[in-house]
């Protein structure tokens, strides 16, 4: 079983020292829920070197001025940590025998994944995740920002599932990452369109043409959708199309590493998946789906 979805800093952090400890505080709460492989996934957008090369992709004449203010300031509170720090940081992890890769979460970037894949080659990473948290510059997953919560009474929940497709397939099309993280995020606030089966078509056709994996995860449950990424008549579709797949908690702090490891176990099982698929140099093998601590390997 993994645990393919870290961050090592809550979102209102961002001065927060790196240590190894904390790394191994992860392994071992991973350990008590039968999860044997952590990936480190911070999000790009922590790190100076995104900021520089990246910040600013929302002066685009299509976005709205709340939200190009908006996201400047989130920005400009989160691109503070250097990248080579971090990837020391996990690399010392790693050589120090902790079960851990190295990764990140990194988002789509309209006409700008060359120059992200660029940045990204100057680093040993085993795993990228993929994923698509703003549309238009609009960040429609941030549930504590009130601008971009506004916006949601404001639009169509059908365009929004459609904006997002289309910005998933273009990631995914992309061959920058490896990973669809929290593949249907547009319902993280409970708006799900009353037909949403051509939405989940393109997004299991989007891995499964691109090679890309899918991430099951639990932070699902901790939102208000209420309910696991990717919900199941989507999660079935991945199945079907062979895509592999990886777990994850999406841990923001050491409470929620492993979060509801079972409760995944349990899905994985109700669709047939005995097998999931790690990285290491970002190519992938098979891992299999272990019992809980304790139980049958
Ligand atoms: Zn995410
Ligand atoms: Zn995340």
């Amino acid at each position: 079983m993994l645990d393919y979805h870290l961050h090592l800093w809550p979102h209102h952090e961002h001065d927060t020292p790196l240590r190894v400890e904390q790394l191994a505080d992860y392994c071992e709460r991973a350990q008590e829920s039968g999860v044997t492989e952590l990936a480190l996934t911070e999000h790009l957008f922590r790190f100076r070197q995104a900021g520089a090369l990246l910040g600013g992709f929302w002066d685009d004449e299509r976005v709205a001025p709340a939200l190009a203010e908006s996201m400047a300031e989130y920005w400009k509170f989160h691109a503070t940590v250097d990248l080579d720090a971090y990837v020391a940081c996990a690399q010392e992890a790693k050589e120090a025998g902790l079960p851990v890769v190295i990764g990140l979460e990194v988002d789509y970037y309209e006409d700008r994944m060359d120059t992200v894949a660029g940045l990204l080659a100057g680093y040993p990473f085993d795993v990228l995740l993929g994923s698509v948290h703003w549309v238009g510059g609009w960040r429609f997953d941030d549930l504590d920002d009130p601008v971009s919560m506004a916006e949601w009474s404001a639009r169509d929940v059908d365009a929004c599932w459609e904006n997002y497709t289309r910005a998933l397939e273009e990631l995914a099309a992309s061959g920058t990452c490896d990973v669809l993280a929290h593949p249907d995020l547009m319902k993280v606030a409970g708006h799900v369109p009353d037909a949403p089966a051509e939405w989940w078509d393109r997004m299991a056709e989007a891995a499964a043409s691109s090679g890309m994996a899918a991430e099951l995860s639990s932070s699902g449950w901790r939102k208000p959708v209420g309910e696991q990424f990717p919900a199941a008549p989507l999660l079935e579709r991945f199945v079907a199309r062979g895509v592999p797949l990886t777990t994850a908690s999406d841990a923001h702090h050491l409470d929620h590493v492993a979060h509801r490891a079972d409760d995944l176990r349990t899905v994985l099982a109700s669709v047939g998946v005995d097998a999931l698929q790690g990285y290491r140099d970002r190519t992938p093998y098979r891992v299999a789906v272990s019992g809980p601590a304790g139980g049958d390997a």
